[in-house]
């Protein structure tokens, strides 16, 4: 993305991107700062890759906060909210981003622990971040409204056999509610919309144990190729802006026609 950086005031729009220190997160964090966004950019572990991702959003003219949280646990959840009040002002966008893989297996050999660990930072995670982001957006509650993107997956639709089902369900649990908060909070001035990305390059795969799986599977691609994470952010600044003023509890396949 190159959009030009826009001067910020005391209302701009205020955003928060989880898992925002790399791949997509960080993607659509510049973007958004790029639009004229203060973006807090929340990570889980990796400090120094959401620092630098601040830095470049500051180097550009942009505002910007790292904030450390857990989505997966409330208190942190709730503390990191806090955060963003305090340091940024009033939220009127929330990126769901942040996201897990487990190792590939198969569903035989999948452990109560795994299960806990993925549903719980990818649907839960999601669950207490919209529920935080519609107690200061909803106009009945004092806000004014605003937008929130829920990053799903192809896998959600495709299953991910083999590899990850565990994964691909959380991102069906992701498009439920997705849908249900979206009609929820549809007169109280928010929008609810996702993502599927398709098999985009960024560390995410080599989590789950293979480093080359975009490589592998980019010739099943329709396009032929894999996706680069300013392709997402792209679509998810559109869903985030006015220009998508109508469209609510609906996605966005960037998947290269997968
Ligand atoms: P990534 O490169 O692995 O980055 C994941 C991000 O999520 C990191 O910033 C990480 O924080 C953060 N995160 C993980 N667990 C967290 C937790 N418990 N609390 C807070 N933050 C946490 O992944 P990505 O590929 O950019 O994926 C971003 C989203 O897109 C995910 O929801 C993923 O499921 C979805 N997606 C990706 C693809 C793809 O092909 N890449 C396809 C479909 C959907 P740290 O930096 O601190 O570790």
């Amino acid at each position: 993305m190159t959009l030009p950086p826009m001067p910020l005031s005391s209302s701009s729009p205020v955003l928060l991107v989880t898992g925002g220190g790399r791949g997509i997160g960080a993607a659509i964090a510049i973007a958004a700062a790029a639009a004229g966004h203060a973006v807090a950019v929340n990570y889980h572990r990796d400090e120094g890759s959401a620092h630098s991702v601040v830095q470049r959003i500051v180097a550009a003219g942009g505002k910007a906060v790292a904030l450390q949280a857990d989505v997966a646990q409330e208190d942190q959840v709730l503390r990191l909210f806090a955060a963003v009040d305090q340091t940024l002002g009033r939220l009127t966008g929330l990126i769901n981003n942040a996201g897990m893989l487990a190792p590939q297996m198969r569903v035989e050999d999948m452990s109560a622990a795994r299960l806990q660990q993925v549903l719980a930072t990818n649907v839960i995670g999601c669950f207490l971040c919209a529920r935080e982001a519609v107690r200061r957006m909803a106009r009945s509650r004092g806000g004014a409204g605003g937008a929130i993107v829920n990053l799903s997956s192809m896998a959600a639709k495709l299953g991910a056999p083999g590899e990850y089902v565990d994964y691909a369900a959380s991102k069906g649990a992701v498009e439920s509610m997705t849908i249900g908060l979206a009609k929820e909070v549809a007169t109280e001035g928010i929008r609810v919309n996702g993502i599927r990305p398709g098999l985009i390059h960024t560390d995410i795969h080599a989590s789950g144990g293979e480093p080359g799986r975009v490589q592998r599977l980019e010739a099943s691609v329709p396009m032929g190729r894999g996706g680069e994470p300013e392709e997402v952010a792209a679509a998810a600044l559109w869903l985030l802006s006015d220009a998508a003023s109508y469209c609510t509890g609906t996605f966005i396949d960037v998947s290269g026609g997968r």
